[in-house]
């Protein structure tokens, strides 16, 4: 179910838990060369609350620039497979009593990862049926912290990050409280008053159809924010898991063969794109070539929305896939090459056109594409960032 990753082999080691049995699920753990605090992610302990395994099943392909990030993404496999919240009616999430050793195996095993780990801090990824305080029954968007660590700063911080930059309907404001370390028999409150360590238990809503690629957005984002002020992914040029597939006005198919996602600059800088590589996992996806002269968003095989300055390619008979861009000189036109420049702080808009196999537009959904993205700073430093588009 994952896809492969673009990290060197050195910074992971992955292992099982249950193994040779039916709960047989596996542990991603990544570790970076700089030193740094351990945080533990774990989704699927509630089978039905896709939000959890899905959001964790990105995490787990995250790169780290400084300690170690362990994401065991589908903590209950057997209640993943029937869509449930519950197997056997067990609840896994009420297997953790404090002061005393976890209730199943399965349990038993996950508590065993957390301390081998020495984990700093938890984070437990769900979904709920309800809205906050509205009295429907469900927990609702919501962030749980322990009272152990410094989860309640956290919480409050990330609740605010995600009502500002996430949220648009305020029905769907984040909210939540600390509840006491051990009042109930869930991972998180074990990990709070057995390891006096910090945990949050992260809760999107399903509620009125939203999307899953809506509650997955926020929830990766929360926990990106984290890591990034927990120590674990440096300043950088971010991308928030939003892509999508295009069938674009310029299309008369039905083919989604663009793609369009954004990246935001959270250096205290201007950044400029110079380059960027595209790499397709599915090796009969061979070309990126639009269809027109203009220059612009689906007009161009490269555009960039940006808001110092857009970043533009539109390459002569397009590119052969994997490709690197050079975003000014395309070897065409250099009227029509420009790098992207993006203020501290802001958003920019990729979009990708069109993909093709063999001459023929392609349906990007359920496709993987690697992207790689070189910048240089207004200081004059530079790097790379390399993330997975899973459409
Ligand atoms: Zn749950």
């Amino acid at each position: 179910m994952l896809s492969a990753t673009p990290l060197a082999s050195a910074q992971r080691s992955d292992y099982t838990i249950r193994t040779g049995t039916s709960e047989e699920t596996t542990v991603y753990v990544r570790e970076a060369d700089a030193d740094g605090p351990t945080v533990m992610v774990v989704g699927g302990m509630h089978g039905d609350e896709a939000n959890g395994y899905t959001a964790a099943q990105k995490i787990a392909n995250w790169r780290i620039d400084a300690g170690k990030l362990v994401v065991l993404p589908e903590a209950n496999v057997k209640a993943i497979q029937i869509d449930s919240r519950t197997c056997n009616g067990t609840d896994l999430n009420r297997q953790f009593p404090t002061g005393s050793e976890p209730t199943t195996a399965l349990a038993r095993e996950i508590w065993n990862v957390v301390v081998s780990e020495n984990i700093d801090f938890l984070f437990d990824l769900h979904s709920s049926y309800g809205i906050y305080s509205s009295d429907d029954g469900g927990v609702g968007q919501g962030i749980f912290s322990t009272r152990a660590g410094d989860a309640t700063g956290h919480r409050k911080q990330l609740v605010s990050y995600l009502n500002e930059n996430y949220v648009s309907d305020s029905t769907y404001d984040y909210s939540g409280y600390s509840s006491s370390d051990g009042s109930s028999p869930m991972l998180k409150h074990k990990v709070g008053a057995d390891l006096d360590t910090g945990a949050i238990i992260f809760e999107a809503t399903r509620k009125n159809g939203r999307p899953l690629s809506q509650q997955v957005r926020e929830t990766t984002a929360a926990v990106q924010e984290f890591l990034q002020r927990f120590g674990l992914i440096h300043e950088t040029v971010s991308y928030s898991q939003d892509v999508i597939a295009a069938n674009t006005a310029e299309d008369t198919n039905a083919k989604q063969s663009g793609l369009r996602f954004d990246i935001a600059n959270t250096f205290g800088q201007d950044v400029r794109i110079t380059d960027l590589e595209i790499d397709p996992h599915n090796s009969a996806i061979d070309q990126l070539r639009d269809h027109s002269y203009g220059e612009g968003q689906w007009v161009s095989e490269l555009f960039i929305d940006a808001d110092v300055q857009n970043g533009v390619t539109d390459i002569n008979n397009g590119v052969s896939l994997p490709c690197s861009i050079d975003l000014d000189w395309d070897g065409h036109s250099t009227d029509a090459s420009n790098d992207a420049i993006l203020s501290p702080g802001s958003f920019g808009t990729v979009s990708l056109y069109e993909f093709k196999s063999n001459g023929s537009p392609v349906d990007m959904v359920g496709e993987n594409v690697e992207i790689t993205i070189d910048y240089t700073l207004s200081d004059g430093a530079s790097g790379s960032r390399t993330f997975m588009l899973l459409l």
